[in-house]
């Protein structure tokens, strides 16, 4: 039977003629059928994936050079294009889209011989922090179905927690990838911002939103990366940076690094109790080992969650203004007497869901002139302030520990009904979003009431294979 621990073992499984790409699809489309009732995939490309394995395997036959990711079963968040394909951002304003180009991490992706399997449900336009808010329905906790699996890249995390694909790519605004990683048991990577192309990525907040990746293990996420970061023409907020031999810099020996910590997030009131406690034990045993861990103040704390809700807010405000119900989407039915601005009105408010309508209403609020200043700029200000510490921080240490989120996986509909809350789940995921470094959630502990929940790593910027390498140690220490 096909058994999928990480890609190197499964290419030494394919070379040896072990397994095949089409045993894979087959396996997983099986899996997929019989985990329906988690609600993962909004489309699963069924015959076209088994294709796509039948033509790898005969490339393999022909001993044609081979990508690095021949064969890789990825599953792509509901808001990552591929050409011809649908693609609704799991909202009905954009039911039937099909979209006319592929994302550039989509395309870099096939290039190196991976085989897209489906779309996986998310929170409409990536908003949301348990998967909730979906046009398709939510999304189940593979590990308790009464739990929300974490948002908005939901259907992603579980995609790879409950084996229905080897890897997924989701995006990360604030959390999007990470917080469901710790509440599925799995890794989330958000890279800095810039390091992948965001082109055809369905836009959140430009000037936050990441593709990020969510795998078993950060020797995958490592190779996955090494394939779809890069410099790319049509998107000019990518960095020329040249993209590092990833996967083969993570195997380097490790050093004795420097840590820091932030005292009032292990302080906050709203941080279970245990995930404190385990984080404070892993700092003790990371020093035992030699490594230097120290306590940072970061008197920002409570202001990171209301500076991203206003930025997000200001800039979804705008990038969502592009469906209006005439150039995309959902156009609502009107009368004859009726004018252009009712037809706006009634296919947004109809094509909408009630979180997005919230979103954009807010961020219209502050970016509206007599508030513009009050709380638009002066959450740009705060922002500034945020990447100074982290400047300070970075030139001190070599990456940040924190919990990933302040609790484990909530249940289904306990927080659907007050946005605030649901906002705070945000508060340790925000500010790499915030500051544009790179961030990963490893899963590290059990909760004792059977639930898994991570450790948060961030570093200076493109310092990611610095960071995935001592997510590595931490992953392989643990075990
Ligand atoms: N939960 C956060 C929000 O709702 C993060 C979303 C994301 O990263 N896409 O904005």
């Amino acid at each position: 039977m096909f058994q999928f621990t990480n890609i190197q073992d499964y290419h030494l499984q394919l070379s040896s003629g072990t397994t095949t790409c089409v045993e894979a699809v087959q396996f997983y489309l099986q899996a997929i059928q019989a985990s329906k009732q988690l609600n993962v995939f909004v489309e699963v490309f069924e015959q076209e994936a088994l294709a796509t394995a039948a033509q790898l395997d005969a490339a393999i036959k022909t001993g044609q050079p081979l990508g690095k990711l021949h064969g890789v079963v990825v599953g792509l968040k509901d808001v990552i294009c591929y050409k011809d394909h649908q693609v609704s951002a799991s909202s009905g304003m954009l039911q039937n889209f099909t979209s006319i180009y592929s994302a550039t991490a989509t395309q870099k992706l096939l290039d190196e011989g991976a085989i897209i399997i489906g779309r996986q449900n998310c929170d409409e336009f990536a908003m949301g922090s348990s998967n909730e808010n979906s046009a398709y329905g939510h999304v189940k906790n593979a590990k308790d179905e009464t739990r929300v699996p974490g948002g908005s890249s939901g259907g992603s995390a579980v995609a790879v927690q409950a084996g229905l694909c080897m890897v997924s790519l989701g995006s990360d605004t604030g959390g999007s990838v990470r917080q469901p990683a710790d509440f599925c048991g799995i890794v989330g990577f958000k890279p800095s911002y810039g390091r992948i192309s965001r082109f055809g990525l369905i836009a959140y907040a430009s000037s936050f939103d990441q593709i990020g990746i969510l795998a078993n293990g950060v020797e995958d996420i490592a190779l996955v990366l090494e394939v779809i970061a890069g410099a790319d023409v049509y998107d000019s907020t990518v960095s020329q940076k040249e993209v590092p031999a990833y996967a083969q810099l993570i195997k380097e020996e490790p050093k004795k690094y420097r840590f820091a910590y932030f005292k009032e997030v292990l302080e906050h009131d709203g941080l279970d109790q245990e995930i404190a406690n385990a984080i404070k034990d892993n700092i003790a045993d990371l020093q035992a080992a030699g490594h230097t861990v120290e306590p940072v103040s970061f008197e920002y704390l409570p202001y990171v969650v209301p500076t991203y809700y206003i930025l997000t807010t200001a800039e979804a405000s705008s990038n969502l203004s592009r469906y209006d119900g005439v150039k995309f989407g959902y156009r609502a039915n009107i009368k004859a007497h009726e004018d252009l601005n009712t037809l706006y009105k009634k296919s947004r408010s109809e094509g909408f869901g009630k979180e997005v309508q919230r979103r954009i209403l807010l961020g219209t609020f502050v970016l509206s002139s007599g508030y513009y200043d009050a709380y638009f700029t002066k959450a740009q200000q705060v922002r500034r302030l945020l990447c100074e510490k982290t400047n300070e921080i970075f030139s001190q240490y070599d990456a940040i520990i924190s919990p990933t989120v302040p609790t484990t996986a909530f249940k289904i509909g306990e927080k659907s009904n007050n946005p605030v809350e649901m906002y705070l789940a945000d508060i340790f995921t925000v500010f790499a979003n915030l500051v544009g470094v790179p961030a990963i959630s490893i899963p590290l502990f059990t909760h004792s009431n059977g639930l898994p929940f991570g450790l948060q790593l961030l570093s200076n910027h493109f310092t990611e294979p610095k960071l995935l390498q001592i997510a590595n140690l931490l992953m392989k220490e643990k075990n």
